[in-house]
């Protein structure tokens, strides 16, 4: 009998997504990521969970209503990760006319019917913080509803979840081969040693490594199609209203501006064709620029390419089987000839689809083992069992237990960790209790639980992708951190 029903290869959200879909239905799974997870293309995604405006100006109602659906599920199963947000569109001259993007609001709304979150509406910015911001000649803007997401954490926590239904998340184990015979027989360099394994299926999610993982590791045709990048900037905070800012560029694209962190702005994205290792992208002068000008068409403060504190850049496949164009609904692929152990190939797509795409990879399983129904879409992820309406009321509580946490503290903490933050933070009564403190923020407590249950094994995957910490704490404290790290046992 082999190992496992389902090897993974990837830890990004497709992988993650699909190991949590497959354990919660009752296989056995295993899923080998070569570094951290989200390290690849899953922490550099836009972090909307949106119908998509520019979807919905390609009239693929249908695509907009189901991602819309998925906005609503992923506010009941991840409230403490997913933030409603009131999105901003000025109305520019040159650009769309206002009746176009008022009914364009409209047809949103009705597509989102169901929804709890207000309507669209248009708004007099010459009177609203919304204008605050902006240039002058700005007079009117359509605002409506949408929902941000922490990317990075999304991975993490639908790994911990698949974990607590039974699969094996392996880290830093690159898969090297695999044979493909009536299972498959995998190996793996895990941590510096061979670990071999058997499975009856396997899923290639190695994002922008696709095509390389099918020629090179499992030596089947390689799908076809290219690579893309996308690119964003982040700044110093340019508003202070908690807005997601819409701008529409002069080539068409809608540019987003996103309130990030606390004291930054996220501004994206870019995208065009990648050649070379995905392992380092790196966004391009020109596309700085770019942004930067899209930016100072809208916004008073200027920005100018020496403001940009980081760079936010990601890679992934984009290949399509159907013929069809793949985009937000990522690409999928099933392989199951006779006698041959089935192969599932699943990349790209946009974030707000990724649940959806997962439950139908794993359903293509179905005629080959007995499985329990799809189940993911009322499920909360670790943490996540609270209305998202209650995400104030979850904050209060966490400042009454833990009286020491200031209120942009406590906002941090139940945005990472929901109802899941008793596990971090114990019955710590004053900030002492938490152990060492690295920068203004991070503490011995909170770093040992990364450590010991969301696979955090060098600095890097704490401050870049389980938190953003990395945006302010000092380099000083980064040393203690890794000092810390080395020696502290999980
Ligand atoms: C160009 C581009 C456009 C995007 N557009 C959107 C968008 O419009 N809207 C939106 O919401 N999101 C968008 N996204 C982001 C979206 O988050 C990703 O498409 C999504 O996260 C899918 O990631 P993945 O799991 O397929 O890949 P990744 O996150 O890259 O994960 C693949 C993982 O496989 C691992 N791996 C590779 N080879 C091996 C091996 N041999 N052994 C073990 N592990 C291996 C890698 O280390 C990596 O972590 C875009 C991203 C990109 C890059």
């Amino acid at each position: 009998m082999a190992d496992y029903d389902l090897a993974i290869i990837g830890g990004g959200l497709n992988g993650v997504s699909v190991a949590r879909d497959a354990a919660g239905r009752g296989l056995r799974v295993i899923l080998l990521e070569q570094g951290d997870l989200g390290a690849g293309a899953s922490s550099a995604s836009p972090r909307l969970i949106h119908g998509d405006l520019a979807v919905l100006e390609r009239r693929a109602f249908l695509r907009v209503r189901a991602a819309l659906a998925e906005r609503d599920i992923w506010l009941r199963i991840a409230p403490h990760l997913v933030r409603p947000m009131r999105f901003a569109i000025p109305v520019h001259s040159d650009e769309r006319p206002p009746w176009l993007l008022r009914s364009g609001m409209l047809l949103y709304d009705r597509l989102a019917s169901r929804t709890r979150l207000p309507p669209s509406a248009t708004v007099d910015v010459t009177h609203h913080p919304i204008g605050n911001a902006l240039k002058r000649p700005f007079g009117t803007a359509f605002e409506y509803s949408d929902c941000v997401v922490d990317d990075s954490r999304l991975v993490t926590l639908n790994a911990v979840d698949a974990a607590e239904r039974g699969a094996v998340i392996r880290t830093g184990a690159r898969c090297v081969r695999a044979d493909r015979l009536d299972t498959w027989r995998l190996v793996a360099i895990d941590r510096g040693h061979r670990l071999v394994i058997t499975a009856r299926a396997l899923a290639n999610a190695s994002g922008a490594w696709t095509a390389s993982v099918a020629e090179t590791v499992l030596r089947v045709p390689q799908p076809e199609g290219g690579t893309t990048q996308i690119s964003q900037i982040i700044v110093r905070r340019l508003f202070d209203t908690d807005n997601v800012y819409v701008f529409q560029n002069i080539d068409r694209r809608l540019i987003f501006a996103s309130p990030y962190e606390r004291d930054f702005t996220l501004i994206g994205t870019v995208g065009h064709a990648f050649k070379g290792d995905p392992a380092v992208v790196s966004m391009a002068a020109a596309d700085v620029a770019y942004l930067c000008d899209a930016a100072n068409r809208y916004f008073r403060e200027r920005v100018e390419p020496s403001d940009v504190i980081r760079t936010v850049s990601g890679a992934n496949a984009v290949w399509d089987p159907t013929g069809e164009h793949a985009g937000r609904d990522g690409s999928m692929a099933f392989d199951a000839r006779r006698g041959k152990a089935p192969l599932l190939t699943i990349a790209g797509g946009d974030v707000t689809t990724s649940r959806l795409r997962a439950e139908r990879a794993v359903s293509r399983l179905t005629s080959f083992y007995p499985m329990s129904p799809r189940w993911t879409a009322k499920a909360p992820l670790p943490g996540g069992d609270f209305a998202w309406e209650k995400f104030g009321e979850e904050v209060d509580g966490a400042r009454e237990r833990w009286p020491f946490l200031t209120e942009p503290q406590a906002q941090r903490l139940v945005a990472g960790y929901g109802s899941r933050l008793q596990d971090v933070l114990g019955d710590a009564k004053d900030r002492a209790e938490l152990g060492p403190a690295f920068g203004q923020e991070l503490t011995g407590a909170e770093v040992r639980y990364l450590m010991a249950k969301e696979w955090a094994r060098f600095p890097d995957d704490i401050l870049w992708r389980r938190s953003k910490l990395g945006l302010t704490m000092p380099a000083r404290a980064r040393e203690a951190l890794a000092a810390f790290m080395a020696t502290a046992s999980p």
